[in-house]
């Protein structure tokens, strides 16, 4: 919660406390203001008990001194450091640390291009898809969609039409390999997992390796990518030849966090005349508070839905003016969409005890040559998922590169993620309601 409201856009930040309730923030805010208060009237000074009081912190704080400073020598990273301080020393003072280091964290690395592509990559061949689309939902859950099985309401009506006519291959079984954006993004485009964490700022990236073999690359995005929480995948939308978001380079075409905002940049990058083409669309979607992510149109079409399911409906209307573009001006072309994450409805995600569901993502692809349709089957992961950190090499082979088998492989054999918690856990032991003490 802490992350959710203080390290992300002023938007955002006001539509997570919006979904809390305004009643109990002020109720906290009076407890709070009521216990300042009493202390103030009432407590007495007594050094003896400040002594020992400050005796049973020595160890808890000194832990936590220890671990930022040993990470903040090695990688410079000032809000993973004071995490340490939450972690070791929870309560007033560690959250407090933790959550000025969000607000005041200015950490916008730049995009400076890279000298080395990872070693995997063995081989060049032109392109072999001319144009790729690449659209990151957000907060997106695979329970919800009607192409996954879901009843009660019929939230991907026109994705449905395009797997009933045989366009669209639906993948069973995906799930992400983290539960937050800033972890998630990154694993699609670039080397980064949960167990080379160096890899996205020390080697080039899928943006540079497009634009390396002559790909024009596009990031179009209704989210940010300055701050804490948005810079890992706001430093790698600023390799693309051309880049807008809501807080940049947006003050002619009138991008902001509607999604709908994005459809007439689509449209006019879609018509550009460069062979070969690479586009990267980001949306908001389904992120709290979901009622900020539907139109008149998704509450006409599905009066009796929840919000949320109402916002799975405008996304997949979204998606369906996405695709109808590009049947016009590109033609030919392959699409993937993958959220970045899933959603506990009502809840949220990055939740510690969450569990499995923040993690069950809706993947598919527009794929009329349906290799990567097979592609998917043939890189599962030996027990048996689709993982989120396998797009890279779709994708890789979409621009025309070649990968060492061995390393797809080796990939199958782990299923890894990255936990909100800042820990790598196997997938099948992720902390769940169980694990809570
Ligand atoms: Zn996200």
């Amino acid at each position: 919660m802490l992350q959710a409201i203080a390290g992300t856009n002023p938007h955002e930040a006001q539509s997570t406390l919006g979904s809390i309730g305004i009643p109990a923030i002020a109720i906290f805010v009076m407890l709070f203001i009521a216990q300042c208060y009493l202390s103030w009237k009432f407590a007495r000074f007594r050094l003896y008990m400040l002594l020992f009081t400050g005796l049973t912190l020595v160890y808890p704080y000194g832990r936590a001194i220890v671990k930022f400073c040993q990470l903040q020598t090695a990688h410079h990273l000032i809000t993973e450091s004071t995490n340490f301080f939450r972690a070791y020393a929870p309560g007033t003072v560690g959250d407090t640390v933790y959550l000025v280091s969000l607000i005041m964290n200015d950490e916008n690395i730049a995009a400076t291009p890279h000298q080395n592509a990872d070693s995997m990559v063995t081989n060049k061949v032109p392109g072999r898809v001319k144009n790729i689309i690449v659209v990151v939902g957000e907060s997106d859950l695979a329970d919800r969609h009607t192409i996954y099985g879901y009843k009660k309401q019929n939230t991907t009506p026109n994705i449905q039409n395009l797997v009933d006519h045989d366009r669209i291959c639906v993948v069973k079984d995906a799930h992400s390999s983290a539960d937050m954006t800033r972890y998630a993004v990154p694993m699609i485009f670039s080397f980064y997992d949960a167990d080379h964490q160096d890899k996205l700022y020390s080697e080039k990236n899928l943006i540079e390796l497009a634009k390396d073999n002559n790909y024009k690359t596009f990031w179009i995005a209704s989210q940010d990518g300055r701050g804490q929480y948005s810079r890992p995948f706001g430093y790698l939308s600023e390799f693309s030849n051309y880049v807008t978001r809501q807080d940049y380079n947006n003050k002619e075409n009138h991008v902001d966090w509607h999604d709908e905002s994005l459809l007439p940049v689509i449209k006019e990058k879609f018509a550009d005349q460069s062979e070969y083409k690479f586009f990267v669309i980001h949306i908001i979607g389904s992120h709290v508070n979901y009622s900020d992510d539907v139109t008149q149109e998704d509450i006409d079409a599905l009066p009796k839905a929840d919000a949320y399911d109402q916002s799975v409906h405008r996304t997949d209307r979204i998606l369906n003016q996405i695709i109808n573009m590009a049947d016009t001006e590109l033609k030919d072309y392959t699409l993937l969409y993958t959220s970045d994450h899933a959603e506990i409805v009502g809840v949220g995600h990055a939740i510690q005890y969450g569990g499995y569901t923040q993690y069950r993502i809706p993947v598919f692809l527009l794929d009329e040559s349906k290799k990567y349709c097979q592609m998917v089957e043939n890189i599962r992961n030996n027990d048996g998922y689709y993982t989120e950190v396998m797009d890279k090499f779709l994708l890789l082979d979409m621009l025309g590169y070649d990968v060492n088998p061995a390393a797809i492989e080796e990939t199958k054999v782990q299923d890894r993620i990255l936990h909100s918690d800042g820990k790598t856990y196997d997938y099948k032991n992720i902390p769940t309601e169980k694990d809570r003490k």
